[in-house]
């Protein structure tokens, strides 16, 4: 039998990789982390310009202020009173510095000695250059720093003079740049958290389902000599178990049908092979009545009881076969118990030797029943006059014993109803398989006094249909005996 089966291309297609979440999720964190890098770069500009712009007002107002206090100092030639007030600015950071149109430094906060030409800078050029105030931000060769000026043009008569005034800027872009680092690491360190934690998690959640996922990617296709794969805790576990458990018990049910199969089929060959016998005896009986034998008396008697003996051994056949069939459907249909009634024991063995009195009597056997115990039980009494007339038979026609024993005795809440005879006895060796169809220990004698191979069978199947089951106990030379074994309801 063929039980795999193919799962269309579309559908292996569709399936997704089990293990793409595992770089899935961390490229959407390193894209979230990315994002938010941006946002906060975006943000540090935006704080960067307002903070420049506070320095650059700070300062344009202390220039503004020194420049009207300086005015009337430079107007006057008062250089005394002009390099006190820029004395007043050495302890502040912020540095002042007064350029002659000649560029050269007439005053200087910071540095008072002889310093360079001043024209070069880029904002006192472009003082002197549009007599508006102006500001840079470069790198101070003087302070060695990055400095941020403002530089004011102060008209003195015809003269033009600007007054600078400057602030190093380094503290705030060390500032920004720890900010920015601190920012940075906490971006990257968190995606990294965050991206091992949900690894962990998937670890624990999504691996044992992947592997799940194989294992039911495997039955589908028909596989089930596989292992599934069953995680030891978790959410998965429940799950696996029940898969699992499916898995066995579709692997049984395969089984099953496997050997049913087989079964049908031996069954099927076997019930061919037993019709062939009788209907080739038949057909030629008929052969030779139609080539002239039904004018020779003595040929045509032989031939009508060949006709007699096979259409028996059919009509033996197909009963018994039928009797089995019912068997089979009611022990299938539990709701068969529905139609038993109380029997007395006595009664049973009492008509299966009443029917077998006359075989017996042929054979010269005699039939004894011993009624040790007759308890009512619930059964279907048809069917237990059967099994104990099919037992009784098959001691007469095989055993040769002169004495049959039927017995009835009770053991505890059990009934056993007993066949035993004297004979010839059956070798242990067919112990194990007599009970099964057409299972025969002297098969010429069986077929030759009419018997189907199906009569112990039948028995079996009566016992189990009453919960009880059959035994045998029996050497060769020491006789058989046979028990049918109930429960008393
Ligand atoms: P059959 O229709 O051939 O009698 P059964 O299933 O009733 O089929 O019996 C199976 C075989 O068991 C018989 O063919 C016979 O060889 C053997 N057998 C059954 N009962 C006895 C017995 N009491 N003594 C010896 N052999 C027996």
């Amino acid at each position: 039998m063929i039980l795999r089966w193919k799962r269309t291309q579309n559908e292996t297609q569709n399936e997704r990789n089990p293990y793409q979440i595992f770089y899935t999720v961390p490229c959407l964190i390193a894209l979230l982390a990315l994002a938010t890098a941006l946002l906060f770069w975006k943000q540090y500009e935006t704080f960067r310009a307002s903070y420049l712009a506070e320095i650059q007002e700070d300062l344009t107002f202390q220039c503004n202020v020194a420049a009207n206090v300086l005015s009337p100092f430079i107007a006057h030639g008062e250089t005394e009173k002009v390099q006190q007030f820029f004395r007043t600015y050495s302890n502040n950071p912020r540095r002042l510095t007064l350029i002659a149109p000649s560029g050269k430094v007439i005053a200087e906060s910071d540095r008072p000695g002889n310093l360079g030409n001043h024209l070069s800078r880029e904002e006192v050029q472009e003082a002197f250059a549009t007599g508006k105030a102006t500001h840079a931000i470069h790198f101070s060769e003087t302070m060695e720093k990055w400095m941020f000026y403002y530089a004011l043009p102060i008209e003195i008569g015809a003269e033009l003079y600007v007054l600078r005034i400057s602030l190093p800027i380094d503290s705030i872009s060390e500032m920004m740049a720890r900010v920015v680092w601190f920012i940075a690491f906490s971006i990257i360190g968190g995606a990294g958290l965050a991206t091992l934690i949900t690894c962990y998690i998937i670890y624990r959640i999504r691996l044992p389902l992947a592997k799940l996922q194989e294992s039911t990617v495997r039955i589908a296709d028909g596989d089930l000599s596989g292992i599934v794969f069953v995680p030891k805790k978790g959410v998965t576990r429940e799950l696996a178990l029940a898969v699992a458990k499916m898995t066995k018990q579709l692997r049984q049910r395969i089984g099953e049908l496997t050997v049913l199969e087989s079964f049908r089929s031996e069954f099927v060959a076997n019930v061919s092979h037993e019709i062939k016998t009788p209907l080739t005896g038949i057909l030629s009986a008929v052969e030779m009545l139609e080539d002239g034998a039904k004018d020779q008396p003595e040929m045509r008697d032989r031939c009508l009881a060949i006709l007699s003996h096979q259409s028996h051994r059919l009509h033996s056949l197909v009963l018994d076969i039928l009797s089995l069939a019912k068997l089979e459907q009611k022990c299938e249909n539990h709701l068969s118990k529905t139609d038993f009634t109380p029997i007395s024991p006595q009664a049973i063995l009492q008509s299966a030797v009443a029917v077998c009195a006359e075989s017996a009597k042929k054979n010269r056997t005699e039939l004894v029943i011993h009624c040790v115990d007759n308890p009512t039980i619930q059964g279907d009494s048809q069917l237990l006059e059967q099994a104990v007339t099919n037992l009784i038979i098959n001691a007469v026609r095989y055993s040769g014993s002169s004495r049959i024993e039927i017995s009835s005795r009770q053991h505890g809440n059990q009934l056993t109803l007993t066949v035993r005879d004297f004979g010839i006895g059956i070798p242990e060796e067919h112990h194990g398989r007599i009970f099964e169809r057409f299972y025969r220990v002297h098969k010429e004698r069986s077929r030759e006094l009419g018997g189907t191979g199906l009569g112990l069978a039948i028995v079996k199947h009566i016992a189990q249909l009453h919960d009880g089951h059959v035994e045998i106990n029996s050497q060769t030379g020491k006789g058989a005996e046979f028990s049918l074994i109930f429960p008393i309801s």
